[in-house]
């Protein structure tokens, strides 16, 4: 087996080739937690293959880099789980688990996001971002699904991008509880997969067809 072969067994994304001639591995880690275990795990990898260090991503996961053709087989060995944890992933910021401007539990709420998604079969791909507070430090509103959290409880947004179309997501609700939010934002993301052209992204989506439309779906409004 050749070694694009065997990139071809792991999961995507979890070994990618660099223009040096080496390869970056992923190391799987859930909403950018890792214990001690997994750690020490890391660390010795890159200790006994010789490597630079480990990168953190802006999707909040770390990476692995230079590791050369011949060690990349032994190194993911080592490693155990590779590649994203989840299809689509959602970004939290610290919120009440670490920030003193957090005013609703965004790790949590991040990782029920990331688990609603991977129940969708969506037809490109969905970023969400999770923030504590409207200071929005996970780019809620530039995210496919945001939210954020305020005293009286989460606003949910839908359709944002940060691509080179950049576009401000449309604010669905305000004020509602976690299980009202991802009530909202399954129906949301229903609408989507149901409705969207292949490889069209949310705030395309939301253009063609209209708010109006997102809303009666999502809400029930008319
Ligand atoms: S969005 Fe708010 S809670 Fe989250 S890290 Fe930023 S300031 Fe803190």
């Amino acid at each position: 087996m050749d070694i694009k072969e065997y990139i071809d067994t792991l999961p995507k994304k979890a070994a990618r080739p660099r223009p040096d001639g080496t390869y970056t591995v992923l190391p799987r880690m859930r909403h950018g937690k890792l214990d001690a275990a997994r750690l020490a795990v890391i660390s010795r990898v890159v200790e006994a293959n010789n490597l630079p260090g480990i990168r953190i991503t802006a999707g909040q996961q770390v990476l692995i880099d230079g590791v050369s053709e011949d060690r990349l087989k032994a190194v993911v060995e080592a490693l155990g789980e590779v590649g994203p944890a989840y299809k689509h992933n959602a970004q939290g910021c610290l919120g009440t688990g670490g920030c003193k401007l957090g005013q609703q539990d965004s790790r949590a709420a991040a990782a029920r996001l990331s688990e609603l998604l991977e129940t969708f079969d969506m037809p490109c791909k969905v970023k969400a971002g999770v923030s504590g507070c409207p200071m929005c430090c996970a780019e809620s509103m530039a995210r496919d699904v945001g939210l954020f959290g305020k005293k009286g409880g989460w606003t949910v947004s839908f359709g944002g991008n940060a691509g080179k179309r950049v576009r401000c997501g449309d604010i669905l609700a305000e004020n509602v509880s976690g299980d009202e939010a991802f009530a909202i934002i399954a129906k949301a993301l229903a609408f989507y997969a149901d409705n969207a052209k292949k490889k069209e992204r949310t705030a395309r989506f939301v253009e063609r067809v209209g708010l109006d439309a997102l809303k009666r779906a999502a809400l029930g409004e008319d």
